[in-house]
């Protein structure tokens, strides 16, 4: 079906022994698009992503990939998608591309072995390479080709660029978006921002178990709260601004400059300004990094009420 989700998760729960790990997580990720699902530390990722390809067995709730139900064909599941686990396990003893013809094989010969080299050299890797001998970062890059080789039409990647440098971070993440370009769902795990900023379309915000918020990356950075700093040719009583609805002082530098936080649109507190001789007039949103920090802000504050 054309406008199914690509993935679809509802009210599902799994705990480890005593650990509520996820406590009824509601998400859909939509066909085509670029789907960032961030969480701070034991959140929940790992978990969701791993009963999404039935690697564990979740408590309760449904699952779709691809329409499919992993729990009752799991094989089809993974023939689907790329996947590429947080903490991958390679075989020391093959060289790189032994590795990936391996799989390449357990996966039904699907890979586009053009594509393979493309991806060797776009990411600096040495295929002849004993995996024994490659470091840290180079064994994540045969992981990232292992998920790409078969050009899959959904990936689904925990932390693609965790022990990237920041160059073969940038390619990764090019690397998605043109995944995208050619029809590809791209989900993928982090927990840096500002990557998440750079190539997702909307972002899923798991805490302790539970989705906090799904929202485009622009909904949720437009609808923060912005800053603005004026500076006024004289000395200004800020009374009259910081009495226009949604506008509350956030700091007086001197008499000449004050800094606003302001919720919604900026109209009413530009017609307040216009009535004093403005100097410079600055206003900023807050990045992505910051909305979230909000959210693990939120965290702490109800850490001890969750448990
Ligand atoms: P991170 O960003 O640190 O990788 P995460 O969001 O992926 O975290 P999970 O790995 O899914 O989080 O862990 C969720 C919770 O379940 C954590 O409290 C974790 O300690 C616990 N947990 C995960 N795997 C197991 C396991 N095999 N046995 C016991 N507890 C586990």
């Amino acid at each position: 079906m054309a406008n199914q989700p690509a993935i679809a998760i509802h009210g599902l729960t799994k705990s480890y022994g005593k650990v509520r790990a996820l406590r009824g997580i509601d998400l859909e990720v939509q066909q085509g698009e670029i789907f960032g699902f961030l969480g701070p530390n034991g959140a929940g990722k790992t978990t969701t992503i791993r009963c999404a390809l039935d690697l564990i067995r979740p408590d309760g709730g449904s699952i779709r990939v691809l329409g499919i139900d992993p729990q009752a064909n799991p094989v089809a599941v993974k023939a689907r998608v790329g996947y590429l686990p947080g903490e991958l396990q390679l075989d020391d003893n093959l060289t790189g591309e032994a590795q990936l013809h391996f799989l390449n094989e357990l996966r039904g010969r699907k890979a586009d072995w053009h594509y393979v080299r493309e991806l060797a050299e776009r990411l600096d890797l040495d295929l002849k390479r004993p995996i024994r001998n490659l470091s840290k970062g180079n064994k994540i890059k045969v992981g990232v080709i292992q998920a790409l080789m078969h050009r899959p039409e959904l990936l689904m990647l925990d932390e693609p660029t965790f022990g990237l440098d920041p160059l073969m971070q940038q390619e990764v993440l090019r690397l998605l978006v043109e995944a995208k370009r050619t029809g590809a769902t791209v989900f993928f795990s982090s927990h840096i921002l500002s990557e998440v900023q750079a190539v997702a379309e909307r972002v899923g915000i798991i805490r302790r178990g539970k989705i906090v918020e799904v929202a485009g990356v622009q909904t949720l950075i437009n609808r923060s709260l912005r800053r603005v700093r004026i500076q006024f040719r004289h000395d200004v009583d800020p009374t009259p601004l910081t009495q226009v609805p949604g506008v509350a002082l956030l700091k007086r530098d001197n008499g000449r400059a004050v800094t606003l936080q302001v919720e919604g649109e900026m109209d009413a507190l530009l017609k307040a300004v216009a009535a004093y001789p403005v100097v410079d007039f600055e206003t900023e949103r807050p990045s992505l990094e910051e909305i979230f920090l909000t959210y693990y802000a939120d965290e702490r504050n109800s850490h001890k009420t969750e448990e």
